[in-house]
């Protein structure tokens, strides 16, 4: 073992030997000679801090397989796939909504080669790229038109830039929501370059507040849906209805930020307070933004629904340019959406619809058959508990779903090491904590991703 500093070998030095100049071989100098400092540099800490250092430097071999791990692990993936067992179905850092496999088919079908993006195949004249979705997304509304870009927070912008850039835009106190952190409704309207009016109470706006503050500076009336908050008790806003109507009285413009935007009634899941795109477009609301990746289920998109006139401004907005959607995104959003259309069952073929629709039954068998799995490992105590997932997504807030959870338990790890070792393994396991015990919630982990938990599991156990 090196005990001195002084002892620590050259780069150079351990360069020339032939096992090392066989991964420069494999691999390549730089990574070689990368790979070589950092140990080094491990080592020279070991030895300031301790008084002596593992790692051997000395030994060939074991030197070979230190290099290697650290050049495999530098050529690793960023961004992989992980198994979601935290119960939270559209997790924002997980990467929201998992798409169906018709919508990754449709992305990987466009993705390799080329396509029809901006042509028009009847015709041969150059297309829209906006064409392959406005009709699919109309039939799903009820709107005239539609259009859709990066994400839901740049469909705010430019509809807000597109009506009001330089008027006013009328919004309740009660509404002016934060999401994620780096989309605040107020900023938002201000770098639209238009000016936020903003009335009525934190808890009650009435349509005489909006009426009230209505003059010739108005273009909009926004409505911003609460999606991760809710006020309770003493409450009343205005009905979309009575809105619409005084929009169209003073011929401004009522645009409503929806953020989920569901296609289909939730309520038979028990799942209340998600107002169906539909129903809000046959209110009157001139115009509606939501997000493709939350309870939609589809890829990371903006969709833009309603009056025609509005959305033909959309589209020739020189805004548009920098926040459109990309070919890949559109692929399976137009895949996505058909999944809603006969003949499917969107709760069937949708998996975030599916999973938040999954009977209690079905999710306990899952526990029961990974809880066995684990306890065929050995080492490890693990049981079947009751738990509660959640939609995420900043959708739904306090709503929670009933699950079952299973959990995992070692006594030479503590929960935080043994979460820690999950989310390291091959396949990354992210999980929750719950009463000091490692837990796995069924409701938001397929079949499938149960035995790469058992995998995962099996890894650490080995060890
Ligand atoms: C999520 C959300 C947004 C932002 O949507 P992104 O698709 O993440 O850009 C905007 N408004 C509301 C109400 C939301 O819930």
């Amino acid at each position: 073992m090196l005990k001195n500093q002084r002892d620590l070998p050259q780069i150079n030095t351990l360069l020339e030997r032939p096992e090392i100049k066989g991964l420069v071989d494999q691999y390549s100098h730089a990574e070689t000679v990368n790979a070589l400092r950092k140990l080094i540099g491990i080592a020279r800490d070991d030895l300031i801090d301790n008084e002596g250092t593992n790692l051997n430097l000395l030994d060939n071999q074991e030197l070979v397989s230190s290099i290697t791990l650290e050049i495999e692990a530098d050529r690793a993936h960023s961004l992989r796939s992980v198994i979601n067992a935290t119960g939270i179905i559209i997790h924002t850092n997980l990467g929201r909504a998992r798409m169906a496999p018709e919508a990754v088919r449709a992305m990987h079908s466009v993705a390799g080669g080329p396509s029809n993006l901006e042509l028009d195949l009847k015709s041969r004249k150059r297309g829209s790229r906006h064409a392959h979705v406005e009709k699919l997304v109309c039939a799903l509304t009820g709107a005239e038109a539609a259009v859709v870009v990066n994400n839901c927070a740049a469909a705010v912008l430019l509809s807000l830039m597109a009506t009001a850039g330089g008027r006013n835009v009328i919004a309740s106190r009660g509404e002016l929501i934060e999401i994620g952190g780096s989309f605040r409704l107020p900023d938002v309207i201000a770098q639209s370059g238009s000016v936020l009016r903003e009335v009525g109470a934190t808890n009650k706006t009435r349509l005489s507040d909006y009426a009230a503050a209505i003059d010739t500076e108005t273009a909009v009336l926004l409505k911003s849906h609460t999606s991760n908050y809710k006020i309770v008790g003493f409450t009343s806003t205005p009905d979309r209805e009575k809105l619409a109507q005084l929009a169209k009285e003073n011929e401004i413009i009522l645009m409503e930020d929806l953020g989920s935007g569901v296609l289909v009634d939730l309520a038979p899941f028990g799942l209340v307070d998600e107002p169906v795109v539909s129903d809000i477009i046959k209110a009157g609301v001139d115009l509606v933004m939501f997000s493709g990746d939350k309870l939609l289920g589809g890829p990371q998109a903006g969709i833009i629904a309603g009056r025609k006139d509005i959305v033909s401004a959309l589209k020739s907005h020189p805004l548009m340019r920098a926040i459109r959607i990309d070919k890949l995104s559109l692929a399976a959003l137009e895949a996505t959406l058909r999944l809603y259309r006969p003949p499917f069952d969107p709760v069937e073929k949708i998996p975030v619809l599916r999973m938040l629709s999954e009977p209690l039954s079905s999710i306990r068998k899952r526990a029961e058959d990974l809880c066995l799995a684990l306890k065929e490992l050995g080492l490890l105590e693990s049981n079947i508990i009751e738990s509660k997932a959640q939609v995420g997504g900043g959708t739904l807030p306090g709503q929670e779903l009933e699950s079952f959870a299973v959990t995992a338990s070692m006594p030479s790890l503590s929960p935080d090491q043994l979460s820690i070792a999950l989310s390291n393994c091959r396949t990354p396991v992210i999980t929750r904590i719950k009463h000091d015990k490692v837990i796995f919630d069924l409701r938001s982990v397929t079949e499938s991703e149960t035995s790469l938990i058992v995998d995962a599991m099996a890894q650490i156990v080995k060890k």
